[in-house]
């Protein structure tokens, strides 16, 4: 399969067209044709000479993904796609409109080999990382559909970031280049499971951007329950890599929580993660979501009078705490839940029929 154009930095660009014998600044056009304009192929780069569009279009691909398909929530607006790759995998994202402005939340990898008791993204293991085009690709397409500007990016889609490193760096830095879609890095957010070793990695590329983690238990017996990763980083240690993160630079962590019935969500666990957080943190940030629940997962949501009491408690210790309003309830909101469908469905239907199955735009 040919590699994707979008996931070469600037600097390699330049390389590979001065490799045919080019000048530099075709570099710059071509780079905007795909980094700005968002072009489905090279053809389209119409100040490019037509053979040096042929040599790049023998070599690489445009564009890695093509939508599948979309749902619309008649909540909230919030839309979901399905891309296809070009190895025929499938990936989720989701666009999400605030009042702040629009966010696009993509996928770093296809499946998740992280294991979390709560997620659909994991049920099947992980297929595969994804390259750094193939997240551009994804916010790239949600923004020419969409026709409106993106102004943050959350990486909190199917897949750990920390688990696709250099690629998710590759990413960063090129949905902030300027001759790109220039998106401020302090408008990115990248959650994790907790890979405490990958989260000092990543304090020293001195990235402004957001870290999220997620946290989902109070004390590590807990969150044995839910997350495998806690059995290799107790809860100490990934707090630790937090502070450092913190301080080298100076970005407020955010913990998410997501509240589960009967495992995580008494409050006596709320008093726990108050004296915790408060113990550690001079300044930090828990975002509370109602566990979305997953078929196969047989885990139900706290009751919303439970959530509140739950943030008042841990307000109590001094700790900014917001209830996440959730996104796309009537559109399979939750972490690879739609690819799961879409893929159970076609895998039930034969061929001829295969597209009666697909989940429909529910505009
Ligand atoms: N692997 C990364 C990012 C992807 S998941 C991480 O673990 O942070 C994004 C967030 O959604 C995480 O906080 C994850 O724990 C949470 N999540 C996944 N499935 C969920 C579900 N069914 N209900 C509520 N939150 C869920």
């Amino acid at each position: 399969m040919k590699p994707d154009l979008l996931s070469l930095t600037y600097q390699e660009l330049e390389e590979v067209i001065l490799s045919f014998q080019q000048p530099r600044f075709r570099a710059k056009q071509i780079y905007q044709w795909c980094h700005q304009n968002h072009v489905a192929s090279f053809q389209e780069m119409t100040n490019v000479p037509k053979p040096l569009r042929d040599s790049l279009e023998n070599q690489y691909l445009a564009s890695p993904l093509q939508m599948v398909t979309y749902q619309e929530s008649q909540i909230d607006g919030t839309r979901k796609y399905l891309f296809s790759l070009a190895d025929g995998n499938l990936i989720e994202s989701v666009w999400m409109q605030y009042h702040h402005g629009n966010s696009v939340c993509i996928s770093t990898q296809v499946g998740c080999r992280m294991g979390c008791r709560f997620c659909a993204s994991t049920l099947d293991g992980l297929a595969r990382n994804l390259t750094a085009g193939e997240m551009l690709a994804q916010v790239y397409a949600i923004a020419s559909h969409t026709k409106q500007r993106v102004s943050n990016v959350v990486l909190m889609g199917s897949g750990e970031p920390l688990d696709n490193f250099d690629a998710v760096i590759r990413f960063i830095n090129g949905i902030s280049n300027p001759l790109g879609l220039q998106i401020s890095k302090r408008n990115i957010t990248l959650s994790t499971c907790g890979i405490v070793p990958k989260i000092y990695e990543l304090a020293q590329c001195n990235l402004p951007i957001t870290l999220a983690i997620s946290l989902h238990a109070s004390n590590d017996k807990t969150r044995r329950e839910l997350m495998p990763i806690a059995n290799a980083y107790p809860m100490t240690e990934l707090l630790e890599a937090c502070k450092a993160y913190f301080h080298a630079t100076n970005r407020r962590i955010s913990f998410e929580y997501s509240l589960v019935l009967g495992v995580n969500d008494s409050q006596e666990q709320a008093m726990e993660l108050g004296k915790l957080l408060h113990k550690d943190f001079e300044s930090c940030h828990v975002n509370l979501i109602p566990v979305n629940p997953v078929l196969e997962r047989g885990l139900k949501q706290t009751l919303p009078a439970e959530v509140v009491k739950f943030q008042k408690t841990l307000e109590k210790y001094g700790i900014s705490a917001t209830i996440r309003r959730e996104m796309g309830r009537d559109i399979d909101g939750a972490c690879g839940q739609l690819r799961k469908r879409y893929r159970d469905h076609t895998a039930n239907a034969d061929e001829k029929d295969s597209t009666a199955s697909l989940p429909k735009n529910n505009k």
